[in-house]
């Protein structure tokens, strides 16, 4: 079986993600921002729309999904958590499930920290990971519910993932994300020559997501909150992971 992933832009800087089977045309949406741009892949590539995928309950990753429902029939889950203000769905998951898809099993993660409930899927036999707004390039959603210790939480277990695992993360901040990591990080040759190609990336109007966890780990100061440089030009030396963890989110709010 040959799979292929389509990153879609939608709304002014989200992502939503379909991975289908090349073979029958079966599909697997991730987040619904904006129905059109989704429709009009699915319809352009001739996809059966199998399965929808909901990371979390934010307006701006489930409100095409009616729209998207009007035209396809297909299996709709999101988080056990989220029940109550998400949309109505056909299945509700929590960490530890695992979802099917053509054959393929997508392991469920608790992601928490941008929101309470936020999860995300990976899919291991095919290195793909639906992260949503928690792991995003060179950055991680803002912590909106969750606290910083549950964010680096959540984002310890999605490094321990193979480096080859592709991040398809829920936006397009990656410039803006870079620009703030070089405030705290200017000295990492990887996040500097990372920064550039994000840059020239940008003003050709590319995708700069997904990326791979072996490129975030070496450049996305969340992280990296052990880095001794990070540290140092922090002044945070002495202090746990956690708690660097958590001044590098409260500059990004700043920044
Ligand atoms: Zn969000
Ligand atoms: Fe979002």
């Amino acid at each position: 079986m040959s799979f292929e992933l389509i990153t879609i832009p939608c709304l002014s800087d989200n992502y939503a993600f379909i991975l289908f089977n090349n073979e029958n045309r079966s599909a697997l949406l991730v987040d619904a921002p904006e129905a059109e741009p989704i429709n009009k892949v699915i319809n352009q590539k001739n996809l059966n729309l199998e399965k929808i995928f909901i990371t979390h309950h934010h307006s701006d990753h489930v409100d095409g999904l009616a729209k998207i429902l009007e035209n396809h029939k297909a299996i709709t889950i999101g988080a056990k958590a989220d029940i109550h203000r998400l949309p109505r769905l056909d299945q509700y998951v929590e960490a530890g499930d695992k979802i099917s898809f053509e054959n393929q099993t997508g392991d469920i993660f608790d992601v928490s920290g941008h929101t309470v409930g936020h999860i995300a899927l990976y899919f291991s036999s095919q290195n793909f990971l639906f992260s949503g707004d928690s792991l995003m390039a060179l950055g991680c959603g803002r912590l909106f519910e969750g606290t910083a210790e549950q964010m680096w939480h959540s984002l310890s277990q999605l490094m321990d993932l193979p480096d080859a695992t592709l991040i398809c993360s829920g936006h397009e901040y990656t410039a803006n994300n870079a620009s703030f990591a070089l405030t705290i990080n200017p000295e990492n040759p990887d996040l500097i020559k990372r920064s550039e190609e994000v840059k020239l990336a940008r003003t050709k109007n590319l995708f700069t997501v997904p990326s791979t966890l072996e490129l975030e780990k070496k450049t996305n100061p969340f992280l990296r909150p052990f880095d001794k440089n990070i540290r140092k030009n922090l002044n945070m030396i002495g202090s746990t992971d956690e708690e660097v963890f958590s001044k590098i989110r409260s500059l990004k709010d700043k920044f």
